[in-house]
């Protein structure tokens, strides 16, 4: 039987992101459906949470009554309140370097504590167990949600869109005031009102291959470390770089680990090949090869053979794309959930204040550019750390440019000074333009070149370090400590005792 309903939002892909947007539109008061292809529980990608991505879900969960969202935020929370949910442990960004046939030394190494202990620590989400209670949650928020959906076609009839799909046979049309696509990269309104598609500047063309597996070996039982490091290596996402390419491993608590590897197509192997392709990747690295000497996949290997995306148009008078389905760059640095967040944010807050003002496009025209902004000085960031991926001490120092202003960011919204840290990366802040530095660190070739690019850098980031980045008797590892974040509270606007009751706040202790 055909059936045909009017809602304000239309919401496609019912990833936890457009479960989020779903249940915040609700809260508003919208009539919203929400449109899956799948059928939860299913795989996904993307696991890995960060400081920024854990506070914005927090203030969205805070700011739109979202009380049972709260306990994902942090890692002691979520083992105390939803023991059953799987996720994994992130205490930090542990990067390793390899080169073919030899094991890393300390040098070769870049460990950024996020958390201080694991009360308050980030987490790896088992995206198929958290995915399914987030569409829960938009149920019960009093969300439709209709699964197994075939989505046809999409139409702009005036002030609403009108969309066409079936559904167990039967035809199904959705008229809504507005619709939200979240179903990510060349996703359904990409596809359905033929966007054009953009290359990423001065981002290499990436290829990745990936899965789940059970036996991954831990890196501080193959290779323990002489000195303690700032948190336990494993529990962190780990990075394992080498020339043109990366892997990342992400342990969840259940026994499952997620791996895979992101190549530049100059520099892998033909990853459309699966098992083969990975196995060959870890046969040139022995540390790697050693941690998945007993590892078996859970599932087919996915091989993703254009990884990066850019949508030519983000948003229209009566639709947007999610950040996550106006693009995407690369897993390195986990920047999807925070991008993905801050566009949920930005929408919320238009549908609020705009949504029956002639504001509304204008107010969409500027989503769109944040977006784009955003997607562009990521990729940047990213294509330069791919081009210095060979010469380690170089991407180490580059990679600190991501976590001063990660932690500035983080800082600066926990202080309630959000103004201060409106855009991701700190991009449109005209103090923290970091161009310059990105195509210089393209060109270094001797180690005086890359000691003064170090210098600079330190420099250039100490305005926004409230981390203790970039100082030498560290040694690239850097753990959360207070200490810093007290002696950086001038550069937030802040003093001490300010920034002593939010540490308090957030149940951060100082590192003894
Ligand atoms: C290899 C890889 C690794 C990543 N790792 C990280 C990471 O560690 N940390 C991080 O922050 N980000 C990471 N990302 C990015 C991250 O995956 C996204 O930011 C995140 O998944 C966005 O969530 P989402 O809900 O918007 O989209 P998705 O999780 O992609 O969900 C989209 C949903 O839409 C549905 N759908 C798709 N097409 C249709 C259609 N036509 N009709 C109806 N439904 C449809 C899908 O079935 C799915 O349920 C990674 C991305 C990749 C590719």
């Amino acid at each position: 039987m055909p059936l045909s309903a009017d809602y304000d939002i239309a919401i496609v892909g019912s990833g936890f992101a457009g479960s989020l947007m779903a249940m915040i539109a609700r809260r508003l008061g919208k009539s919203v459906i929400l449109l899956e292809r799948g059928r939860h529980p299913r795989f996904a990608i993307g696991e890995s949470t960060t400081p920024l991505s854990n506070l914005l879900l927090e203030e969205l969960a805070t700011r739109y009554h979202l009380p049972n969202l709260l306990p994902l935020c942090k890692w002691g929370p979520w083992q105390k309140t939803y023991p059953d949910l799987a996720c994994g442990l992130k205490r930090g960004f542990t990067f390793y370097h390899h080169q073919p046939g030899r094991d890393p030394r300390r040098d070769d190494q870049l460990l950024v504590a996020a958390s201080p202990n694991d009360a308050i620590a980030d987490t790896h989400w088992y995206r198929a167990e958290v995915d399914s209670f987030f569409v829960k949650e938009a149920q019960k928020a009093g969300v439709e949600y209709l699964d197994e959906v075939r989505m046809q076609s999409a139409c702009e009839r005036g002030d609403e869109v009108r969309l066409e799909a079936t559904r167990g046979g039967a035809s199904l049309t959705v008229d809504a005031r507005f619709v939200v696509d979240a179903t990510g990269p060349r996703g359904f309104l990409h596809r359905a009102f033929g966007l054009p598609e953009l290359p990423l500047p001065d981002f290499p063309p990436t290829q990745a291959l990936y899965t789940h597996f059970t036996g991954v070996r831990r890196l501080d039982e193959l290779a323990p470390s002489e000195e303690v490091p700032p948190y336990p290596v494993d529990d962190a996402a780990v990075h394992h770089v080498f020339e043109g390419g990366w892997i990342w491993v992400l342990r969840f608590a259940n026994g499952i680990t997620s791996a895979g590897v992101a190549a530049s197509f100059d520099a892998s192997a033909d990853f459309s090949k699966g098992a083969s392709a990975w196995q060959r990747t870890l046969d040139r690295f022995p540390t790697i090869g050693a941690q998945f000497a007993s590892a078996e996949p859970t599932m087919p290997f996915v091989h993703a053979p254009r990884l990066a995306f850019r949508s030519g148009t983000i948003a229209g008078r009566c639709w947007a794309l999610l950040p996550s389905a106006a693009g995407f760059v690369d897993p390195l640095l986990s920047t999807g959930f925070p991008l993905t967040l801050l566009g949920i944010s930005r929408l919320a807050e238009i549908f609020e204040r705009d949504w029956d003002s002639p504001r509304l496009p204008p107010a969409l025209a500027d989503y769109a550019r944040q977006t784009e902004d955003e997607l562009l000085a990521t990729a940047r960031l990213i294509g330069s750390l791919y081009a210095t991926m060979a010469n380690f001490p170089v991407f180490a120092s580059l990679s600190l440019l991501y976590f001063a202003a990660a932690s500035f960011s983080e800082t600066a919204r926990r202080l309630g000074r959000p103004h201060l840290a409106s855009s991701f990366l700190l991009q449109d802040n005209p103090r923290f333009q970091t161009r310059e530095l990105q195509e210089r660190a393209r060109t270094v070739r001797t180690e005086a070149e890359s000691q003064a690019l170090s210098d600079d850098i330190r420099r250039f980031i100490e305005p926004f370090n409230v981390a203790g980045l970039a100082d030498p008797r560290r040694r690239n590892w850097y753990p959360a400590d207070a200490g810093d974040m007290l002696r950086g509270a001038s550069k937030l606007g802040a003093d001490r005792d300010e920034v002593a009751q939010v540490l308090a706040r957030c149940g951060f202790h100082a590192v003894p």
